[in-house]
């Protein structure tokens, strides 16, 4: 294979996506980038700094400033700066100032797996295989409650089911590479899947989208 393997995995908020994309990565030997840590990092730099969110241009520079050694901050999966990621995420200068890092970043280390909202569709829309994840929203709104209270969160299943339908609907319906699958992308329900169940069947996806690309 001549570039290095590039997996895109897009989906819904809270629905798996993240945890399937780090067992691929460790399935296939390659590194994993969480992309929304990206557009997390943005948010939270922003609100540090004092610049609004609906203020495409400051928060474009935050987002071209940021130092990705701060990606590893636990502060960024607070469930505040995920609702304002979504909101600084619709900005094209924003997304266009984290385009280019994205899109480097599987020939800089050797292969990645992507997870995000627009990986399969804009950020690598050659990759060599894309994968679609979604889950009923209230399994997902169960799910990110769970993981939220385990960080001392003080939230319910319904004020995450209504954040998530908030923030679902700002990343579908947004102008600018707006969360959709690719044509080329494998539709994954994570619904009624456990997490190693829904890996086993990503990997077999792959496999098998890979087999039919190798050269005969
Ligand atoms: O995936 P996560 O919930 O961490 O992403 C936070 C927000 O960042 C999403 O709601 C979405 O608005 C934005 N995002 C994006 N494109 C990506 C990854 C995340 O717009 N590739």
């Amino acid at each position: 294979m001549k570039t290095p393997l590039t997996i895109a995995v897009d989906g819904t908020f809270a629905s798996g996506k993240g945890t399937l994309s780090r067992r691929l990565a460790a399935h296939y030997g390659i590194t994993h980038l969480d992309t929304g840590k990206l557009y997390r990092a943005t948010a939270r730099d922003c609100l540090a700094a004092g610049v609004a969110l609906d203020d495409a241009d400051a928060a474009a520079k935050i987002a071209g400033a940021i130092d990705p050694e701060t990606l590893t901050d636990p502060g960024l999966k607070a469930g505040p700066v995920g609702q304002a990621a979504s909101k600084v995420s619709v900005h094209p200068p924003v997304r266009a100032a984290l385009l280019a890092f994205q899109r480097d970043f599987p020939a800089k280390v050797g292969g990645a797996v992507l997870d995000g909202r627009d990986i399969g569709t804009v950020v690598c829309p050659d990759a060599h295989a894309k994968i679609f994840v979604n889950a009923d929203a209230r399994v997902r709104a169960e799910r990110r409650a769970m993981e939220l209270q385990g960080y001392g969160e003080d939230v319910t299943v319904e004020s995450v089911l209504a954040d998530l339908r908030e923030r679902d609907d700002r990343d579908m319906n947004r102008a600018i590479a707006p969360l959709k699958p690719a044509c080329d992308a494998h539709l994954l329900d994570t619904s009624a899947l456990s997490i190693d169940a829904a890996t086993s069947r990503a990997i077999e996806i792959i496999d098998a989208v890979l087999a039919a690309k190798a050269p005969t």
